[in-house]
């Protein structure tokens, strides 16, 4: 679609304007159609609209300039995440995390008590442990920092030892983002995301990517999403492409404002610990540095205080939204726990904190507000 671009030698900030644009012509639009069709006249390469679609394609076109590899577009970024885990035989061994994101660890777990798959689940923050764990796997699948833990894998130490072993290793890249990682050139085959979160931003649509440098691994996970239906709607993914126009702006500020707030929590009398990697007392400070370009925008808080509470520190507050989700413009927050999925080495006092774009000094009263309102101390 794109004009004959270096892309390699561009920056995100200008990728992400740039990448996805239809082919320059007279009067040709800077932008794609939303492009509304079931079926296409005979002849082509498409045939049928759950084979493709030219809006998706404008994203895929932008997400795989992003990622470097060939990318593809899910409805939801568990679509892109059940495509992936499809390709593993009946029975397969495959390393994960054991409090990762909830639904990919509910997933799995279903998964090893039906006997689909066996999950040897993992703290993928322990180098040790995803090292022993790797014999006799075929998939390593990796999430970094985790959700809702803010804990940093050694990405290229366990990549590199997944290929030694032939495992096919899946990096979910939603938290970091392509802004501050790149899975492909730390040599994993394939890099996830759900574009609900930071890509597309404002929490107004779900969609997922996948992408690959591997064209065989390309084919079969372009099969495996016609077959399994979990496709984008057209009209998601240009708001998606629409979003991701100011995604290098808004995860500046976002990661300006978290490192800030987070500084002032760490000082905070009312709160236990603070899990962010930019803080250079976190232990994942030093591994976070070596190889990631930034430190994202999620902090997880611990609070001193009752559950119920913490609960209401949720509520009460003005500016941040008591919601699930993140990576949207604007703050969120909620106790984790409050699900019951969620695994049980989160912390009960534990706050996911998705930091927005707002004035940071908004936000820091807007939480001095919520600690004094829900009486704590
Ligand atoms: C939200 C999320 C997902 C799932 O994406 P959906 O678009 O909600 O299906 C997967 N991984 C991580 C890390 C997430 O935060």
């Amino acid at each position: 679609m794109n004009q004959e671009q270096d892309w390699n030698k561009l920056a995100t900030e200008t990728k992400v304007v740039a990448a996805g644009r239809p082919e320059k012509k007279p009067d040709g639009a800077l932008n794609p159609p939303i492009a509304l069709n079931s079926t296409f006249h005979e002849g082509g390469p498409i045939g049928y609209a759950r084979y493709g679609n030219e809006t998706w394609s404008a994203l895929e076109d932008a997400i795989s300039i992003l990622e470097g590899g060939k990318s593809l577009i899910f409805s939801s970024g568990m679509g892109a995440i059940s495509c992936v885990i499809s390709l593993l035989p009946e029975a397969s061994v495959i390393v994960a995390a054991h409090n990762g994101y909830q639904g990919t660890t509910t997933m799995l777990k279903k998964m090893h008590e039906d006997k689909r798959l066996e999950v040897r689940f993992v703290d993928l923050a322990n180098t040790e442990a995803v090292l022993a764990a790797i014999p006799g796997a075929k998939m390593l699948y990796l999430e970094s920092p985790t959700n809702p833990g803010i804990e940093v894998v050694d990405l290229p130490t366990v990549i590199a030892a997944g290929k030694v072993a032939h495992c096919v290793v899946v990096v979910d890249n939603t938290l970091a983002t392509p802004m501050i990682q790149n899975p492909l050139a730390l040599g994993a085959d394939i890099t996830l995301h759900s574009v609900t979160k930071y890509l597309s931003g404002h929490s107004d649509l779900l969609l997922g990517s996948i992408s690959t440098k591997e064209n065989a691994l390309y084919g079969r996970l372009e099969q495996a999403r016609r077959y399994s239906g979990s496709i984008a709607g057209p009209f998601e993914a240009w708001l998606a492409l629409r979003g991701l126009r100011t995604f290098a702006l808004r995860m500046q500020r976002s990661q300006e404002n978290a490192l800030e707030l987070a500084n002032r929590l760490v000082k905070d009398p009312r709160v236990l610990k603070v899990r962010y990697p930019g803080l250079v007392t976190d232990p994942y400070h030093e591994r976070a540095k070596s190889f990631m370009k930034g430190f994202g925008a999620m902090i997880s808080f611990e609070v001193n205080a009752t559950t119920a509470q913490i609960d209401q520190m949720c509520d009460f507050s003005k500016l941040i939204t008591n919601a699930t989700s993140l990576g949207g413009v604007e703050s969120i927050w909620e106790r984790r726990r409050r699900w019951a999925t969620e695994s049980h080495t989160i912390p009960e006092n534990l706050i996911r904190f998705s930091v927005g774009i707002e004035s940071v000094d908004d936000l820091w009263s807007d939480i001095q507000f919520a600690f004094t309102a829900a009486k704590i101390l």
